[in-house]
């Protein structure tokens, strides 16, 4: 058998032994990877030895691939520093105490290796080899979004439409089609504050999705409403669009303009910005009018287009 053939036998055997074997060369230039040499030597054992290293490399918990620090238990059980964290310090296959042990030698492969984006399948068709890898996949156009809801922390991620049902189904978020609106926020005690993100449409409109979200909050000591509005999509569209919020009573009338931030950025993030239409708590009442007992704040908002 040629030399590529024995050290997929050997890979394969030494899967949990790994650091102990010597294919990792010794002055490591381990850039191109050997398996690549492998693939040239034979060329269908060698996609096959390829296909054994990601299978190396797959932690034996979270089947997610290993990157450094890969840690190991005495007896050569690797696992990834995540799972680590979970596991209480016992070894997940043999329950020896893990202790600190790296392993060197599948961290060097692991950095060798050109790995496809782990968005893949949601669409990515990128390669990489290992560092630049985990920043591509930090940015990737193609990762995930997080559920876009603000009331609850909701683990919830997906691509839009995904979340689009996601927020109908399992949120009860009032959707409506238009890029115009006139909303009715009514409460009953305004002098509770505390807590009370509790509002949330969902806008669709030029084929996409825009979050207006209306909520309360303490900023300093003094009560205020906000409302702003997000896109469902990365910040390079969200940037094609403005809108505008309007909320008065009694003849008074306070406007806002602005850029519809990506739901990349979280709700804290945009909220925290102040990016939005802010209502100090005694102007919103002054607006409700009556007797300061119920807030009821007319919000009319417009979405439109940039022309680019
Ligand atoms: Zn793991
Ligand atoms: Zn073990
Ligand atoms: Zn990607
Ligand atoms: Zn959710």
């Amino acid at each position: 058998m040629a030399p590529g053939g024995s050290v997929y036998q050997d890979i394969i055997e030494s899967r949990t032994a790994f650091a102990d074997y010597d294919i990792v060369p010794k002055n490591v230039e381990f850039r191109s990877s050997p398996f690549r040499k492998s693939a040239t030597v034979c060329g269908k054992l060698g996609m096959a030895s390829s296909s054994a290293v990601h299978e190396l490399l797959e932690c034996p918990v979270c089947l997610n691939l290993m990157y450094p620090p890969i840690h190991q238990c005495p007896n050569g059980h690797t696992i990834c520093l995540n799972c680590k964290a979970k596991v209480h310090n016992s070894c997940p296959i043999c329950r020896l105490e893990l202790g600190n042990i790296r392993c060197l030698a599948l961290e060097k492969v692991a950095e060798s290796l050109e790995l496809p984006c782990r968005y893949q399948i949601l669409g990515c068709q990128d390669i990489f080899p290992f560092h630049s890898r985990l920043r591509h996949e930090q940015n990737c156009r193609f990762r995930p979004y997080n559920c876009p809801y603000a009331g609850a922390e909701c683990s919830v991620t997906g691509d839009i439409r995904f979340l689009v049902a996601h927020l109908k189904d399992d949120h009860k978020v009032d959707m409506h089609d238009g890029c115009t609106f006139n909303h009715r926020y009514v409460k009953s005690n305004p002098q509770e504050v505390e807590n009370a993100t509790w509002m949330l449409t969902v806008f669709n409109c030029f084929g996409h999705q825009f979050c207006l979200h209306f909520e309360s909050f303490h900023l300093g000591t003094s009560p205020v409403y906000m409302a702003f509005l997000r896109f469902m999509g990365d910040d390079q569209d969200a940037k094609k669009f403005s809108y505008s919020l309007e909320v008065g009573g009694n003849g008074r009338k306070l406007t806002w303009q602005g850029v519809p931030r990506s739901i990349r950025d979280s709700h804290k993030t945009v909220r925290d910005s102040l990016d939005g239409l802010i209502i100090q708590g005694n102007m919103a009442l002054f607006f409700s009018g009556g007797d300061r007992q119920e807030l009821k704040l007319k919000v009319a908002g417009r979405i439109w287009k940039e022309q680019l």
